[in-house]
């Protein structure tokens, strides 16, 4: 358990008081306060977007030990928005965070470890790192894992059974989200399902879980449901018509890929 300081009398309390023993000021309110404004400033609601701004809002909102504001700060240093940046920083806050056991700062943490060079240490850091979130049931770790165990990379070696099991365990756990409703996880079953990682290939489930993911506005999914009615794929009879549908869904958002293609059918080349 980490000591802060209060806002207001300046004494040693526990993050995790809500409140100062000594004052009473509400610590847990203010932090809270100190974190919305940097979101604010993050995302230009209602204010000028300023990363700089940001990055002071959640540097005193994580002084006060606010998990949020933490893994902000060091998203921010990891890419330099708004403060200089610095992977030392970084994996500083971030490892606040991740070592209160929370799944996504571990896998955050382990992706910070991973950017750099190909340096031993932190190859090795970076995947004890994925292994908790893993192990937790975090779903990009565990895809993670499976890739780096397959290929053998961050100085794992390569190991078909090991990649074949993290494939599994990440299906697992795309399924759990997909079916919560997550479009991310929607999508990245429907990959699984189409190379038969994690799970038997299933053109059924590849289709069903695309269009799950696509009729809540994910781009590449409506981008992968053009190419199956273009061509007719897995059971589903072509259909030009359909096709150009979700391409220019997919279009709409920028998917420039998808943008082409749909020229490409206008201009009778497809
Ligand atoms: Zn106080």
């Amino acid at each position: 358990m980490a000591l802060i300081k209060c806002p207001d009398c300046g004494q040693n309390i526990s993050s995790h008081a809500a409140a100062c023993p000594s004052c009473g000021c509400p610590v847990n309110i203010i932090a809270t306060q100190y974190y919305n404004k940097g979101l604010m400033y993050y995302s230009g609601n209602g204010v000028p977007q300023s990363f700089e701004k940001a990055a002071e809002w959640y540097q005193k909102a994580a002084e006060l030990g606010h998990t949020g504001a933490e893994l902000g700060l060091g998203q921010l240093y990891w890419h330099g928005w708004g403060v200089p940046k610095s992977d030392e920083k970084a994996i500083e806050w971030v490892q606040k965070v991740a070592e209160q056991g929370d799944a996504d700062a571990q896998f955050e943490l382990s992706q910070i470890y991973a950017s750099g060079w190909d340096i031993p240490e932190r190859d090795e850091k970076s995947i004890e790192w994925l292994l908790k979130a893993a192990d937790q049931g975090h779903a990009r770790a565990r895809y993670e894992l499976a890739m780096n165990y397959a290929i053998g990379l961050r100085g794992l070696a390569e190991d078909k059974e090991k990649a074949a099991e993290w494939f599994r365990k990440a299906a697992e756990s795309y399924l759990k989200a997909a079916e919560q409703g997550d479009a991310n996880a929607q999508f990245q079953l429907a990959e699984m399902y189409s190379v038969g990682w994690g799970v038997p290939k299933d053109s059924n489930k590849v289709f069903e879980w695309y269009l799950k993911a696509a009729e809540q506005g994910h781009a590449d999914a409506q981008f992968q449901l053009g190419h199956i009615y273009l061509d007719g794929k897995g059971g589903i009879p072509k259909n030009r018509k359909k096709a150009a549908e979700w391409y220019s869904k997919a279009a709409e958002q920028g998917h420039e890929d998808a943008q082409d293609f749909l020229s490409a059918m206008y201009n009778n080349e497809l």
